[in-house]
């Protein structure tokens, strides 16, 4: 069985593994990170796309609005690549109650979360879609950010530092010695292949999963209570302004604006299994409900697609007296250092939090990290730009047309939803040597927009199968795996115009390609 050896092993490859990783690689930490499946595939994949500003939690959780918005610039700032500058709207609609506007704004102040009360006609002039009903509008810095270009600079940034970012590597078993984690096996879930990997501390940052991780290392009472959330994403930019409705949070009521859709969330129900991705029809409806409320005639707008994500929401449960004792129950983020915790050393938990508080969940775990080596080295991931974002330049919805425009005549267009030509595609192809296109879909957005891969995702293949060594099955197999995946966020949402696109897709698939028999 293969070896490896090293400072400091990350399981799980999300935004706060990612973090993790690139944190203590900046400090001169040899880290190993090792992730199930690929990077940004469990909750950081799943979420709703929001950088808050803090707003949505002044009233009913201080210090989490505090923490978000001393992180907002910061990650503007570092991750500016990431993240689209859409502002965002907090807005009272006659379903609110008109009390807690004022106690809006005192939280925001209270928290130092930046806000500012603009006139509702106001709001209205630069989002004529909103409820024209609204009676107070407030203006905060939300914004959204691109999961996917986010972690994989994480993940970039520390590999140029010498980290080794392994996706499809899952632990498997962790190793104890007495009362010391001294690493874990990994198992390749391409290969079956296995890694024993040697670490001086093992760091846990496996979201709604860590309570699984602990358990594999003998440590009981990590109950992590995934709560699971619905998203919808409607086929354009219904606004171009994150709108909140300006009420105690709640399901369904805010509308993110990301790249060339817009994304209505989300709920939070209990389930015992962070791999729940029910979806029932009943809360498609509440959320298309809610959109309403927001912006009339949401409902006749196309919805796409949905999808769930499990919020890692941490419970410390711990044996004391022969009882157990439910200490807290907090939406903030958890670093459980198990030598003080359980007095097993080299062993840190991070979960819980939000993707947008990452870089401080990171940061704590990494200082945890450097006090149990000894080590002294401080963070400076609060100014270190990450690559891709080293000129500070935010996305601009515009820049992709631009780009295209530039090169109209030289490069052919794959997926015209998202405007991929074909030459950043197959250099994705050639880069991650992969011949999963939702692999590929989540670096470019490919098959994303209105069509879901209706048109490109059959060039995708062909050109696939161009590849070198890369046999006509395994194309046939990319093509069949990526429908049968975007299937299952489109049949809940089958209704109007929607319904006849996927019609279209399926006579393109069936009646043309006759994809049911390729073999
Ligand atoms: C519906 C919903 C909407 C949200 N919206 C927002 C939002 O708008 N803004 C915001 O800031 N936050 C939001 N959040 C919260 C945010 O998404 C999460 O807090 C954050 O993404 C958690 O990141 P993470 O890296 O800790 O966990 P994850 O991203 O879940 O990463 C953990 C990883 O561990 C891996 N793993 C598990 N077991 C193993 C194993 N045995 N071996 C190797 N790897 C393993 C998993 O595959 C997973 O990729 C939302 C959450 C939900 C559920």
């Amino acid at each position: 069985m293969e070896k490896l050896s090293t400072d400091v092993l990350v399981i799980g490859g999300g935004a706060t593994g990612t973090g993790v990783a690139w944190d203590a690689a900046l400090r001169g930490l040899d880290v190993v990170l090792v992730e199930r499946a690929d990077l940004a595939t469990g909750t950081s994949g799943r979420f709703h796309g929001l950088l808050h500003s803090g707003g949505r939690y002044a009233v009913k959780d201080p210090n989490a609005a505090v923490e978000c918005a001393h992180e907002n610039p910061v990650i503007r700032d570092v991750a500016a690549d990431a993240v689209e500058d859409t502002g965002g709207f907090f807005v009272t609609t006659p379903f609110d109650d008109p009390a807690y506007a004022d106690r809006f704004a005192e939280g925001c102040r209270e928290t130092g979360v930046p806000c500012e009360e603009i006139e509702p006609a106001q709001a209205l002039r630069e989002e004529p879609r909103l409820n024209p009903a609204i009676s107070r509008a407030f203006r905060v810095p939300d914004a959204s950010i691109d999961v996917w270009k986010l972690v994989w600079a994480l993940s970039r940034g520390a590999q140029q530092r010498g980290a080794r970012v392994l996706p499809y590597h899952e632990a498997v078993a962790i190793h104890r010695d007495g009362d010391r984690v001294n690493g874990a096996r990994v198992r390749n879930n391409r290969t079956a292949d296995e890694i024993d990997i040697e670490a001086a501390i093992t760091v846990s940052a496996s979201g709604a999963w860590a309570g699984q991780i602990a358990a594999m290392a003998g440590i009981e009472g990590v109950h992590v209570m995934p709560g699971r959330g619905i998203m919808i994403a409607m086929n354009h930019r219904l606004v171009n302004t994150v709108i909140n409705r300006c009420q105690m949070p709640t399901d369904g009521d805010i509308i993110v604006p990301i790249r060339t859709v817009s994304v209505i969330g989300t709920t939070d129900e209990g389930t015992d299994d962070p791999d729940d991705h029910t979806v029932l029809q009943s809360e498609v409806d509440a959320m298309l409900e809610d959109g309403e409320r927001l912006v009339p005639g949401f409902k006749q707008a196309r919805a796409l697609r949905v999808w769930t994500g499990v919020r890692p929401l941490f419970e410390d449960r711990k044996e004391n007296g022969g009882s157990t004792v439910t200490r807290d129950v907090t939406r903030a983020h958890a670093l459980l250092d198990h030598h003080e915790r359980d007095g097993v050393s080299g062993f840190l938990t991070i979960t819980g939090g939000k993707l947008t508080t990452y870089r401080l969940m990171a940061k704590d775990t990494v200082d945890a990290v450097c006090r149990q080596l000894g080590r002294e080295q401080s963070c400076t991931t609060a100014t270190e730009r990450l690559p891709g974002s080293d000129l500070g330049e935010e996305i601009h919805i515009g820049d992709r047309l631009a780009m295209r425009e530039k090169h109209l005549l030289e490069d052919q267009l794959i997926c015209e939803c998202e405007l991929i030509s074909r030459g950043r595609l197959e250099q994705v192809i050639h880069r991650r040597g992969t011949t999963d296109l939702d692999d590929i879909r989540r670096q470019l957005r490919l098959g994303m927009g209105p069509c879901q891969g209706g048109f490109c995702i059959y060039r995708t293949a062909g050109i696939l199968h161009t590849h070198d060594g890369i046999e006509t099955e395994q194309a046939n197999r990319a093509l069949l795996d990526y429908v049968a995946e975007r299937w299952k966020g489109v049949w809940p949402v089958l209704y109007g115009d929607q319904l006849r696109q996927a019609r279209l897709d399926e006579w393109i698939f069936q009646g043309v390609l006759d994809v049911g028999h390729l073999q």
